[in-house]
């Protein structure tokens, strides 16, 4: 049931507190890395721990975890980058970052109801790398791998390897679909993860459809300043630059996440005029908390990013240990509501299973709705009224005039 008694605001965390870095855990795992190899992210990619054995070097398991690699090796991928791996609590299994990246045994029951499509992009795929599922926007899935494999991926189907890499060919064919749609106004580049591609791959997405002259803005989904933010260079920033408007939208679920270097690689893009804007997944005993969300907004807000989405998360295959009930995400956007500024406070949305797109949630604030007022709580728990006008035509007079403006 969805709370109605007002939270007590939480105490602020500190506005100095230091964020973390790799640098213990890089000394602990990968003392012999030097500063240049630590710092390229090719580097990084190459030494990426991909299976049983290469973790079990690293990390002490637990029993559940060991079986969890194990009975998920032949359903989905595992991946994490050292850099990603060094922010891992070798003496806590409920460490935010190692739960995204280690399965536990939960992951491989696949429950009734769990979706291998959870949005039902495949249904609305008229090229393999377009899903055209909004009249105005299309996503673009432009590579299937990733930097880190995260526990709880909506789209397992594709960075699971069991896709083909996309070829010239079928970038050229999902251009010319964008070409062909006059109503495809933003385009959102995702995967996998777009940053993994070359510059000058990935450039050889943007610069045809910047090109075309509906589309007005892309957006490149990327877990990239999150796992690899090394990737995030002056030279791939200028690039985006190039192209603008591009937004990044990334993907920061737990301030621990927000070290230093991931910092740096969303200030970078800042800098260079591309703005950064995150999304969040709720997770049960992850960041499912009020204070752990705002502080997350927090520290986000102090790296220049915007707390753009908390997501409820998808029906995806295996990651029912994780889910929450949909109640806890409106108790936590209600602690956040008036106790902190409005801009750390992210849009709750859940995604429909099977593609009925998203809907956004918030808690229900209106006690009393008349013809002449409508009465509101407020985030303390006190009555509002607000006088509705006596007047109600809402049309807008010069609208013929401004709509008319590009026929003249
Ligand atoms: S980075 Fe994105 S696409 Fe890749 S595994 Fe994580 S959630 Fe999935």
């Amino acid at each position: 049931m969805i709370p109605s008694v007002l939270p007590v605001a939480s105490s602020p965390e500190p506005r100095t507190a230091r964020p973390s870095t790799s640098a213990q855990g890089r000394a602990r795992l990968f003392p012999s890395a030097t500063d240049a190899e630590w710092s390229d992210w090719r580097w990084q990619q190459r030494h990426a721990v991909r299976n049983l054995e290469q973790l079990e070097k690293y990390i002490a398991l637990t029993p559940d975890e060991r079986a969890g690699v194990q009975e998920t090796s032949e359903l989905f991928r595992i991946g994490i980058s050292p850099y990603y791996l060094s922010l891992i609590d070798p003496e806590h299994p409920f460490c935010p970052v190692r739960m995204q990246s280690i399965p536990v045994r939960a992951e491989a029951r696949i429950r009734p109801g769990e979706l291998t499509d959870p949005l039902g992009e495949d249904k609305t795929r008229p090229e393999e790398c377009i899903v055209h599922k909004y009249p105005d926007r299309v996503l673009f899935l432009a590579i299937d791998t990733c930097s880190v494999y995260c526990r709880h991926c909506t789209r397992r189907r594709i960075t699971k390897g069991g896709e083909a890499e996309l070829t010239k060919d079928q970038i050229r064919r999902g251009i010319e679909y964008i070409q062909r749609h006059p109503e495809v106004r933003d385009v959102l580049i995702s995967g996998g993860d777009p940053f993994l591609l070359s510059e000058e791959r990935l450039e050889s997405i943007l610069e045809p459809l910047t090109r075309i002259p509906h589309v007005e803005m892309i957006r490149i989904g990327t877990r990239v300043p999150v796992c690899l933010p090394m990737r995030v260079t002056d030279s791939l920033a200028r690039m985006l630059r190039r192209h603008a408007p591009v937004y990044v939208i990334t993907h920061f679920n737990h301030p621990k996440e927000v070290t230093a270097e991931a910092r740096e690689a969303c200030e970078r893009l800042v800098d260079h005029g591309v703005p950064v804007e995150n999304q969040a997944v709720l997770m049960r005993r992850l960041n499912s908390e009020a204070r752990i969300i705002k502080e997350l907004s927090h520290v986000l807000l102090r790296s220049r990013v915007r707390p753009y989405y908390l997501h409820q998360m998808d029906v995806a295959e295996g990651c029912e240990h994780l889910r929450t009930p949909i109640a806890k995400g409106v108790e936590i956007l209600q602690h956040l509501r008036g106790f902190t500024s409005g801009l750390a406070v992210p849009h709750l949305a859940v995604d429909l299973p099977g593609g009925g797109g998203k809907v956004t949630l918030q808690p229900d604030y209106v006690v009393e709705r008349s013809a002449h007022e409508t009465v509101f709580r407020n985030f303390k728990g006190q009555r509002y009224a607000y006088p509705e006008p006596e007047e109600t035509d809402c049309t807008c007079p010069y609208d013929d005039v401004w709509r008319a403006r590009d026929a003249r």
